[in-house]
């Protein structure tokens, strides 16, 4: 098992590169990833037949080719995730084991059409999907995402199955999707679930069992099985990893049972996204302000949740480090809060959820001195804004100790491409 690691404060170097030649080289703010981590990451999960690379988490098409190098397809959820992937050398088409999937539980017009043209194999997360396809693309196989009627998860942005949840198709309204299927010609040929459970075994046996129940109902044209995403990684000590053994142990025995009844062999998938990547990714601010407010020590940066919006939305904790600029190792430590840049009261990096703005203990900084918002390879760079017409930050791929520009900083002009005054 992968082991939670430490969580300095100075940080010299990221993936063997000094960070201040990193930021001289590729200015500030800007997202460094480290190849290596995500390639650990993806070895971690070989146990499983596939390993589908949600790519909503990061989608950069340097992250996407290190990902296809390393035998993983992706997800799409979208006609523009579609696009990417091809850009990254996935190849589209309905075939046995196939490079990329479109799972979502809407087609937009564009994504129906896109579909239909590459035959790309489709992940339905709402009944109506069916009979859309059906229309378009008779004969198409399909594998249904089923909400077993319960879900998972700390934070109702968060939780991905139950009433509550948007996500996926209704356990019982199974019957009725495979009704639409047979009217549409259309086969079933996977189920695929994504709850989220996190490090709690006990809830992901209650999902087995759930995919089990379903599967048999649907029957023999059921090819594929998946475990969805959700595999956590520790953002602080208290966290830590799944068991990952007992994690496959559990879905191994429920693709036996189900073998054993349908007579054929089961693929048995696995969808991570935040796991492959969250902890490659670091982002490099610089800071640009220091004052007191009454008793607080603010640390201000370059960057905001215009880069980074796990904390505002979701009151996530990242763990934070401090380049100094003069190179120095050891400094006293303080409590600060640290925030963004943004005109927004909100933009603030150390908050809990709900907004209840917090301290951070962190070494003693100055103005030019860089900060470090770690393991924000998921759900960071992907979740970005141009809010106050910040421009997009550059990302970085560290491979082999060397560091590549894999995504150019965005230039004013970009922000304002396909604006128009009318005449
Ligand atoms: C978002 C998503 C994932 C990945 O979730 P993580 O928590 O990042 O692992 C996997 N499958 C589906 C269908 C998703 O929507």
């Amino acid at each position: 098992m992968p082991v939670v690691g430490t969580f300095p404060t100075i940080r010299s170097e990221i993936a063997g590169v000094s960070v201040l030649e990193l930021a001289k080289q590729f200015g500030t703010p800007s997202y460094i990833y480290d190849a290596a981590s995500i390639v650990e990451r993806i070895n971690d999960l070989k146990q499983f037949d596939v390993i589908r690379f949600a790519q909503k988490a990061c989608s950069n098409i340097a992250i996407l080719d290190l990902c296809r190098q390393n035998g993983v397809v992706v997800d799409a959820v979208s006609g523009g995730e579609i696009h990417r992937a091809m850009k990254a050398g996935f190849k589209p088409g309905n075939v046995e084991h196939p490079e990329i999937v479109y799972t979502a539980d809407i087609f937009d017009r564009e994504a129906l059409e896109m579909v239909v043209k590459l035959g790309i194999p489709v992940n339905c997360g709402s009944p109506d999907m069916i009979d859309q396809l059906g229309e378009k693309a008779p004969g198409s196989n399909i594998t249904l995402r089923i909400n077993p009627g319960f879900g998972h998860g700390h934070s109702q942005k968060t939780n991905t199955g139950g009433e509550q949840s948007k996500h996926g198709i209704w356990h019982e309204q199974l019957d009725d999707c495979l009704q639409r299927a047979d009217r549409g010609n259309i086969a079933v040929t996977g189920i695929h679930m994504h709850i989220g459970s996190g490090t709690d075994l006990h809830h992901l046996s209650q999902v087995c069992g759930a995919m089990e129940k379903v599967v048999e109902t649907v029957g023999r044209s059921v090819k594929t099985i998946s475990a969805g995403g959700g595999l956590p990684i520790p953002y602080n000590t208290k966290q830590s990893y799944v068991d990952l053994d007992q994690y496959y142990q559990l879905w191994d025995a429920s693709r036996k049972k189900l073998e054993a009844k349908l007579g054929h062999k089961l693929t048995l998938e696995i969808e991570p996204g935040r796991y492959l990547v969250a902890e490659s990714g670091y982002l490099l601010s610089e800071i640009r302000a220091v004052k007191q407010m009454g008793n607080n020590t603010f640390y201000l940066l370059d960057a905001g949740f215009n880069n980074l919006a796990r904390p505002i939305l979701y009151g996530s904790y990242h763990p934070m480090s401090i380049a100094p600029a003069n190179g120095s190792t050891s400094r006293p430590e303080v409590d600060v809060v640290v925030g963004g840049p943004l005109c927004e009261s909100g933009d603030i990096f150390t908050q809990e959820e709900g907004g209840f703005v917090c301290t951070r203990k962190l070494p003693q900084a100055n103005i030019g001195d860089y900060l470090i918002l770690e393991r924000a390879g998921a759900y960071g760079f992907v979740m970005a804004s141009n809010y106050n017409s910040k421009p997009l930050a550059a990302e970085v791929l560290i491979k082999n100790g060397k560091p590549h520009l894999v995504r150019a900083r965005q230039s004013h002009e970009d922000i304002t491409r396909g604006e128009v005054i009318p005449a």
